[in-house]
């Protein structure tokens, strides 16, 4: 098939999926549908890549295609990859005419609803970065740069002092014993195996590529309607959606890491870091600032009046507060400089956040 070209871009990409021709980027989501991933491939869009991006099911192409109505099969296509924990998932779907030039991996398992640490989480997140890394080396000499989504997961560490200072440089020390302790060990550990198995490989095996992880703490932003059902929201929007239907009420939800990122400036990191020559062999941490739910609460109580109501407050937004210990400290140098990455600050994103669910809400 001959691929689209876009005369503002001169390398080609693989989607969660891949980027395919000279102007695409073949970006391996294995789950286009995923909540970053829409994200990665409207921005590989908008910037002119082509794309083949991977997704479990016909039906999921379908929803995807159907939002992207002017869009051509020759810029946005897909594979069907249904379970990337099988050894093999992507050895078809790297596969492309004309060649990738770049893969973008983007899905893996984030939620803690599980029965099975390592078959559930363990599996799919080492097997697919493993998978796919493998599946490039053997049938895809064309990809010269691959981009995981990794997580602040792999850098935090548990039991570290709460005002530490994280970087690119800090790794999760976190064991496989350790992992299988409870379900948000076993995430942390999933995307602490999963990133040390990619520069492992990329050490060991010497691919014609280089790699570039991505590594955000917790992601808010728009969500995309043409995917989302309130009750199937990806997991780091869930406390939003508890805000603006009312169901935290009675308890605020407790802020975690407190430290975010929109969902549109981890995307653009992604197409950057697949673009960008001197983004290769390197992490990035991408952070805007940190946060605490009660500021949330108080931005969304500002903006939408008629939601107010449906806020906690007094001593139900307690959970929501800083810890009395301090808050995580953090550093992004790395991605402003290298990636060129300026950061969306909190009330934009909680505002475009929120006007996204009641858009949902509405359908
Ligand atoms: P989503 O749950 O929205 O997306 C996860 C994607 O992975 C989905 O497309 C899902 O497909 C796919 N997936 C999961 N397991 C499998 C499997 N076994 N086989 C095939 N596909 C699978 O989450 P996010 O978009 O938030 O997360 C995407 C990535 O970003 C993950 O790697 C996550 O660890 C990382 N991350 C996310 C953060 C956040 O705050 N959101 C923070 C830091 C990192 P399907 O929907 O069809 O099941």
């Amino acid at each position: 098939m001959n691929r689209w070209r876009d005369p503002r871009v001169d390398s080609q990409f693989f989607f969660q999926g891949y980027c395919r021709g000279t102007n695409s980027v073949l970006v391996s989501t294995s789950g286009g549908s995923g909540f970053i991933a829409a994200h990665v491939l409207d921005t590989l869009l908008e910037r002119g890549h082509s794309v083949v991006t991977t997704v479990r099911s016909q039906e999921k192409a379908q929803k995807i295609q159907d939002a992207h109505p002017g869009i051509q099969k020759d810029r946005l296509d897909f594979a069907i990859v249904e379970d990337i924990a099988q050894p093999d998932a992507f050895d078809k779907a790297v596969i492309s005419d004309p060649p990738f030039e770049a893969v973008i991996h983007t899905a893996s398992p984030f939620h803690f609803n599980i029965t099975d640490t390592k078959k559930d989480l363990l599996d799919p997140a080492i097997n697919g970065t493993v998978g796919i890394l493998r599946a490039i080396k053997k049938s895809t000499p064309s990809v010269k740069r691959v981009v995981i989504t990794s997580s602040f997961a792999a850098i935090v560490s548990n039991g570290t002092a709460p005002t530490a200072v994280f970087s690119e440089a800090h790794w999760n020390p976190i064991t496989e014993d350790e992992a299988l302790l409870n379900p948000s060990n076993g995430y942390r550990a999933s995307k602490t195996f999963a990133e040390k198995a990619a520069w492992e490989f990329v050490e060991k095996e010497k691919p014609n590529f280089t790699l570039a992880t991505c590594n955000p703490p917790l992601v808010f932003g728009p969500v995309v309607h043409y995917l989302n059902s309130l009750d199937a929201i990806n997991t780091s929007n869930k406390g939003f959606r508890d805000l603006v239907t009312g169901a935290a009420k009675d308890s605020c939800p407790p802020s975690g890491v407190h430290l975010w990122v929109d969902v549109r400036d981890v995307a653009l990191a992604h197409v950057l870091a697949a673009e960008k020559p001197e983004a290769g062999g390197k992490r990035f941490f991408l952070v805007s600032s940190n946060f605490s739910y009660r500021e949330v609460v108080e931005i969304i109580s500002e903006a939408f009046p008629e939601l107010r109501e449906k806020l906690p407050s007094g001593d139900a937004l307690k959970p929501g507060d800083y810890p009395a210990a301090g808050s995580f400290g953090f550093d992004n140098q790395r991605s402003k400089e290298v990636l060129g990455l300026t950061y969306r600050p909190l009330k934009e994103t909680v505002l475009d956040t929120v006007k996204s669910l009641q858009t949902v809400l509405k359908q």
